[in-house]
C-alpha cells in the first residue's frame, strides 16, 4: 500500500471492528469493563485509568501522524502533564545520593515549562540549566561543562521570539558524545504535520505536544500527547500514567479525534494568514529596522528577512502561525493590545485555535518571569504576539489596522492607499484595500513554487510528447 500523506491519514479513523459498522467511533464513557476470568489474555480493557477504547483510537491516530505504532503513543490530560510524565518516567529516577538529574533547556521557554522545571529544582528533584539553545556553540559549551546531562529539552521555534533551534545538529552532537542523554522535543509550535523530530537522523527519544493548541484547534479541550521512539520508552511512561491517572478522558479523546481530522486545512489557512500578515506588518506597516530606528521589527520564521529562514525550512514543512512584532514603544504596544477597535483579534493567551489571538507576552504569558530575568534574556517589553486563526485575511488586516490607528501607531493616508508608521516614520503602500489585495500562496513564499502552475507546465510538456 502506498504511504499516504499525513493530512490524509488523520481524517480517516479506519474500521473499528464495530458491531454496527459505524463511520465515526463512539465515545466509551464506561470506567469499568467486564472481566472474563477464563479468557483474561484476550481482554484489552478493565479500568479506564489503565486504558480506554476511545483513548486508544486517539493514540492510533496520533501514531499515524508521527509514523509510529500505536503502542508508542500516550494521550494525557494536558501538555504540561506530558512533560511531567516524561520527566518522572525517564529523568527524575536517575537521581542518586551523589547525582541530581540534570536538564538542559532553552531560555525562551513556554512559561508553564519554566514553572514545572523550577518546581523540580526547588524540590531538589532535578536541576535545570538554561541556555539559548538557538546558539549551538553556547549549548555545546554548557553541555560539555556539566558532568552528566540526563535530559535535553528543546522547543523550536521558540515562542514568542521565533528563534530557531537547530534540532538536527543538537541531536547529532548529543547522541554522538552522550547516547544515554534523553532528548525531548516540545513540538507544540509546529505540530506533527510540520515536524517529526523522531524521524531526524538521529531522531530524538520522545516528542510531546500540547494537544490544546493545533491538534485540537478549537480551544474546547486540554490535552497532551507523548510519542516515544520505542515501545520500551513508552512503557516506562505508561507506568506513570497508569499509576497516577494522567490519561486523557474519553470525551476529550473523542473531541480530539474529531479536531485532528481538520488539522491539515486549519494549519494551511492559519499559516497562509500568518505569511501574509508577516509581510504586511514588515512592509506596509513598517515594522522593520530602519536606518534611524532599529527597535521596530517583525519576527516570523516564514519571512526571508529572518536569519533562520533556511535553517527552519531544512527540517520543517511549514512556518507555523505564530508571529510577533515590536513597535519600539511599550506604551504604544499596550494601547494597541487594549484597543476597543479590536473585534476579531481576541486578547487571549495560547495559540493554534481557529480564532485569531493577540497578546502582549510581557503582560500576559511571560508576566510570571521576573522583569530582571526578561531583561537579561533580551526579552522585548514592547513585543506584540499574533496567533493567526482561519478567518479571512482581509478582515484580519483591517481589524488590526483599526487598532493600530486607534493606538496612534499608524496613520492612514490617501483613503487607505498609504500607511505611515508614526513611530519610525516609515511610509508604504497598503495592501488592505480589497482590489489591491492579491492573495499569496504560502507555497510561492515558503517553497518558492506554485503547485498549480507546476502542474499545468507538466501538462504542456506531456501533450507535446
Ligand atoms: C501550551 C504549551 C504547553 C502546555 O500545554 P497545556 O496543554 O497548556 O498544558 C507546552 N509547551 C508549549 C510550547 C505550549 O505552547
Amino acid at each position: 500500500m502506498p504511504i499516504k500523506r499525513l493530512d490524509t491519514v488523520v481524517v480517516n479513523t479506519g474500521s473499528q471492528n464495530d458491531q454496527h459498522s459505524v463511520s465515526v467511533p463512539p465515545v466509551y464513557l464506561s470506567t469499568t469493563f467486564k472481566v472474563d476470568l477464563n479468557n483474561e489474555d484476550a481482554q484489552n480493557y478493565d479500568y479506564s485509568r489503565s486504558g480506554n477504547p476511545t483513548r486508544s483510537v486517539l493514540q492510533h491516530q496520533i501514531g499515524k501522524l508521527y509514523r509510529v505504532p500505536q503502542e508508542n503513543v500516550l494521550a494525557v490530560s494536558s501538555g504540561m502533564t506530558a512533560l511531567d510524565v516524561i520527566l518522572r518516567g525517564l529523568v527524575l529516577l536517575n537521581g542518586t545520593d551523589n547525582h541530581t538529574p540534570t536538564i538542559i533547556a532553552g531560555d525562551d521557554l513556554y512559561g508553564g515549562t519554566q514553572r514545572l522545571l523550577n518546581f523540580f529544582k526547588q524540590q531538589s528533584h532535578a536541576v535545570s540549566v538554561h541556555v539559548d539553545t538557538s546558539d549551538f556553540e553556547k549549548f555545546k559549551t554548557v553541555f560539555q561543562s556539566l558532568d552528566k546531562v540526563d535530559c535535553v529539552l528543546l522547543e523550536s521555534p521558540t515562542n514568542p521570539l521565533c528563534r530557531v533551534v537547530d534540532i538536527p545538529r543538537i541531536l547529532r552532537f548529543v547522541k554522538c558524545i552522550s547516547p544515554d542523554t534523553t532528548v525531548v522535543v516540545d513540538n507544540t509550535m509546529m505540530s506533527g504535520l510540520n515536524c517529526n523530530p523522531l524521524q531526524l537522523n538521529p531522531g530524538c527519544d520522545v516528542v510531546y505536544e500540547s494537544a490544546t493548541k493545533y491538534l485540537n484547534g478549537h480551544h474546547d479541550l486540554m490535552g497532551g500527547v507523548i510519542i516515544s521512539k520505542t515501545p520500551e520508552i513508552a512503557s516506562k511512561l505508561y507506568f506513570v500514567i497508569n499509576s497516577t491517572g494522567a490519561g486523557l478522558s474519553p470525551m476529550d479523546s473523542w473531541l480530539l479525534v474529531r479536531g485532528l481530522k481538520t488539522l491539515g486545512v486549519r494549519l494551511y489557512q492559519q499559516q497562509r494568514n500568518a505569511m501574509i500578515l508577516a509581510h504586511w506588518l514588515e512592509n506596509s506597516c513598517g515594522f522593520k529596522p530602519t536606518r534611524t530606528n532599529k527597535a521596530t521589527k517583525t519576527r516570523f520564521v516564514g519571512l526571508r528577512s529572518n536569519p533562520d529562514f533556511k535553517l527552519h525550512k531544512s527540517f520543517n514543512n511549514g512556518p507555523g502561525a505564530v508571529l510577533s512584532f515590536e513597535t519600539g514603544s511599550f506604551e504604544h504596544s499596550k494601547r494597541l493590545v487594549s484597543s476597543k477597535k479590536l473585534s476579531i483579534w481576541a486578547v487571549t493567551v495560547s495559540f493554534g485555535c481557529v480564532n485569531s489571538l493577540l497578546s502582549m507576552p510581557c503582560k500576559m504569558s511571560h508576566a510570571s518571569i521576573d522583569p530582571e530575568l526578561r531583561k537579561e534574556r533580551d526579552f522585548p517589553e514592547d513585543l506584540v504576539r499574533l496567533c493567526c486563526g482561519i478567518e479571512n485575511i482581509v478582515d484580519l488586516k483591517k481589524d488590526l489596522l483599526a487598532a493600530m490607528v486607534d493606538a496612534d501607531i499608524i496613520e492612514v493616508r490617501e483613503n487607505g492607499k498609504y500607511l505611515f508608521n508614526k513611530l519610525n516614520k516609515n511610509l508604504a503602500v497598503n495592501t488592505t484595500i480589497d482590489d489591491l489585495h492579491k492573495p499569496l500562496s504560502i507555497y510561492e513564499e515558503f517553497y518558492n513554487q506554485d503547485l498549480i502552475r507546476k502542474d499545468s507546465e507538466l501538462n504542456i510538456k506531456s501533450s507535446k510528447l
